[in-house]
């Protein structure tokens, strides 16, 4: 149970930060959301959690730290916001390639800066990063979104020995495709640039690198941040946890 700790997921009014924000609250956190939406839907999933919300863009490095101090402590950081641009290397968006590295990498980076801090005076936290399949192997045209995640791995192992000795843990969860707006949203993208149709990049493009042919569940995810924020995990830390239908195993 996670009565008495306060979790603090980024990205979390959709997908699988949504999953993990709910599979947190339903321990007993104190769950406070980020992300965008309509205020509407956010003020009812507030409701639905008992959590409240930050509406901070993690791509202003400024914005994180406004949001960090507005929300105080957390005990559980979810670093789960993210962003995906599919393109060909010599056309991909100079921009594009700079807000995934800001979402995707350097917000985690700086919320972790952030929250350790009052993690070490309590002498308790757990930092859990959502990576990705694509934190372990590459695919061709999501060259900004490869670099990100293999980074926010790296990082995630470089703190993980830095606050070994203080009772908190850094570690990796690595899903493969999970059904979310993310993955949906690029099958447009991806359709013009392998020059396929919907269903070919469903099932040749995303679903050929799973073994399982089935997506992940956003809920799957979120039962292994629990099982990262128990106890019984407390001597798990700088790992990388694949959920990818055996995509990586090959
Ligand atoms: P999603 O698009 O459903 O949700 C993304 C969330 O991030 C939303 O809450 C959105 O509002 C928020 N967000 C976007 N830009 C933001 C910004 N600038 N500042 C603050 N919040 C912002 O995506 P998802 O599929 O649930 O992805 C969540 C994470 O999981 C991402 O890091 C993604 O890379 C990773 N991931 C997803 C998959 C997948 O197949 N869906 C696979 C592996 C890893």
């Amino acid at each position: 149970m996670l009565t008495n700790r306060r979790a603090l997921v980024t990205g979390s009014t959709s997908g699988i930060g949504l999953a993990i924000a709910r599979a947190l609250a339903a321990e007993g956190a104190e769950v406070i959301l980020n992300g965008f939406g309509e205020a509407g839907t956010i003020a009812a999933l507030c409701e639905e959690l008992g959590a409240t919300h930050n509406a901070a863009n993690l791509m202003d490095a400024g914005a994180i730290a406004g949001m960090m101090a507005e929300v105080g402590p957390v005990d559980i950081l979810v670093n789960n916001a993210g962003m995906q641009h599919v393109a060909p290397v010599e056309d991909f968006p100079a921009e594009k390639w700079d807000a995934i590295i800001a979402l995707n990498l350097s917000a985690a980076f700086h919320t972790t800066r952030l929250a350790v801090p009052g993690m070490k005076a309590r002498g308790w936290g757990r930092i859990i990063n959502t990576a990705s399949a694509h934190a372990l192997v590459a695919s061709p045209y999501k060259s900004a979104y490869v670099a990100a995640k293999h980074g926010l791995a790296g990082f995630t192992k470089a703190i993980a020995l830095e606050l070994a000795t203080h009772g908190i843990t850094a570690n990796c969860i690595s899903p493969g495709y999970v059904w979310t707006p993310l993955v949906e949203n690029q099958i447009p993208d991806t359709m013009a640039a392998r020059g396929l149709t919907r269903e070919a990049v469903i099932n040749d493009v995303l679903l050929a690198k799973q073994p399982t042919k089935s997506f992940i569940l956003p809920e799957d995810v979120a039962a292994m941040a629990v099982f990262l924020c128990s106890d019984a995990a407390r001597g798990i830390t700088g790992a990388n946890y694949a959920i990818d239908g055996g995509w990586t195993a090959e």
